[in-house]
């Protein structure tokens, strides 16, 4: 018999509206999954189980609430974005005991819909990573092969949904970090266009390419929850003042993408990409095909200069955003220290991990006086160029696709020895970000020779994220079910 997890967001919503299901027994369904799946997956840095209850038997004792989207729907957040009452980590020693005063925006409305918030994902530290494995807390592991990483940073995010903890989980996106671990363990993730979701309380990593968006298990559930967190926060000045559409009546029924012109980068599908990936990817692009959708051959001449771009310009933010954890105002304090410089020096080698560090000091690099013109100026430009790729190539059609990652999720610990290596993985995704524009990953299915998911990256104008949706919508009614994840 299928169990209240198996739900999609809609579906439990659904039923929640309907008075069939309690808020407390959605809640109580993950909270027991969690119990039975966190053992083999450590997905999770806190459960605030106790809390959870609570809210929803006092919402169950008001009745359904029909004027709330999301009323009594049980959901995670990634461990980056500030929630009032609950530990905000960031996945980092220094935010050991951080307890937000404020909650990020996103967050809110998501409340203010009715979404019932059971706790906080596991992350790479400050969101710097590809795996996870950056995490100071512990090693996420993929719900299809606890060999596997469940991809990064939001990797927490992506194994709770795909394990069926919550119906949906929020995470954030700096150069791929909802659309890779979303197409590593096999769910929809969705990275909204630049100043589409607020992000005030999404703890700054690279300011000027970090997004918050859905991790869901179907494309109207990402529609669902873009729907509560999109639109204008006067108090974030990158927020953008534009309407939202209502993006669930664009997604339509008939599963048609009849003149839809969908652009294939040829960048994205030659050296480096596995044979498993191209092929999952590529009978995905004959479905679209045959529901109608006119492909266009298209070219991003500037993709190979993506990464370097982007690892100049991320760390050259995360440089400056990190100056703010100083042992002073908040988090962890070095209690070896006489004097403040010794304090603020033994504070941050404390607090911070490997990886962070080594982004601090590249990013201290690049910006400094002599380096600057040769490093963070001379990446800004490229950077323009790149998002005039896009741009170009989407005269000649309506979106644009292309694989997720070049493989499926790779085993624990292969790429951790080289962090070169590990920026690699991110190719397919990082350009995005750097443009500005929106994409989602859609699980298309499992590679042929590894079993594991498969995610086929769909990118589209900015502020476009309606037709995104509608035409993953229409792909995925057409394709073959994603099987639930060997998990117990
Ligand atoms: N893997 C990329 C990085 O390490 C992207 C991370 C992200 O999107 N937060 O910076």
């Amino acid at each position: 018999m299928s169990q209240l997890f198996d739900l999609s967001l809609t579906g439990i919503r659904d039923r929640l509206r309907a008075g069939d299901v309690s808020a407390e027994a959605a809640t109580t369904a993950c909270l027991e999954r969690i119990a039975a799946t966190e053992p083999a997956i450590d997905a999770l840095l806190h459960v605030a189980g106790e809390a959870a209850l609570d809210q929803a038997r006092a919402m169950d004792a008001a009745g359904p609430d029909a004027s709330r989207p999301l009323w009594g729907v049980p959901i995670t957040i990634k461990d980056v974005l500030a929630t009032m009452g609950m530990p905000t980590t960031c996945g980092s020693r220094i935010l050991e005991n951080f307890v937000p005063v404020y909650e990020a925006h996103c967050v809110s409305r998501l409340r203010e819909a009715g979404a019932i918030i059971l706790g906080k994902t596991n992350m790479d530290e400050f969101a710097m990573g590809s795996s996870t494995e950056n995490s100071a807390y512990k090693l996420t592991k993929n719900p299809w092969n606890t060999g596997r990483v469940p991809g990064g940073s939001s990797g927490g995010s992506a194994a709770s949904v795909a394990a069926g903890q919550c119906f949906a989980s929020i995470g954030t996106d700096t150069g791929g970090s909802i659309r890779q671990p979303a197409s590593f363990c096999g769910i929809v993730g969705l990275k909204p266009s630049y100043g589409r979701v607020s992000r005030r309380g999404l703890i700054a990593y690279g300011s000027s390419l970090d997004q918050a968006g859905p991790m869901t298990r179907t494309v109207a559930d990402a529609a669902e929850i873009l729907q509560v967190i999109a639109g204008h926060d006067p108090k974030d000045s990158t927020s953008v003042n534009a309407p939202v559409p209502d993006y669930l009546a664009g997604l339509g029924t008939d599963g048609s993408l009849k003149g839809l012109r969908l652009g294939l980068p040829e960048q994205y599908w030659g050296e480096g990409l596995s044979s498993e990936v191209d092929a999952a990817c590529r009978a995905a692009i004959d479905l679209a095909a045959s529901l109608g959708a006119e492909i266009v051959p298209v070219s991003l001449p500037h993709t190979e200069y993506a990464i370097a771009t982007y690892y100049i310009l991320a760390m050259a933010e995360a440089s400056s955003n990190l100056a703010r954890f100083d042992g002073v105002r908040y988090g962890h304090r070095s209690s070896k220290s006489s004097d403040l410089a010794t304090m603020y020096t033994r504070s941050r080698c404390e607090g911070f991990g490997e990886e962070v560090m080594r982004r601090i000091m590249l990013g201290t690099y690049v910006l400094s006086a002599g380096y600057y013109d040769a490093y963070y100026r001379k990446a800004a430009q490229v950077r323009r160029l790149i998002r005039q790729d896009f741009l170009d190539a989407l005269q000649s059609c309506d979106l644009l696709c292309g694989p997720a990652c070049p493989t499926t999720a790779f085993a624990i610990g292969e790429n951790t020895a080289d962090p070169l290596q590990m920026y690699l993985t991110d190719i397919f995704t990082i350009s995005l970000n750097l443009s500005g524009l929106p994409g989602l990953s859609l699980p298309v299915g499992l590679g042929a020779d590894t079993g594991m998911p498969v995610g086929l990256q769909l990118f589209a104008g900015n502020m476009d994220e309606a037709r995104l949706l509608a035409a993953a919508a229409a792909l995925e009614s057409n394709l073959p079910a994603m099987p639930a994840p060997p998990i117990a």
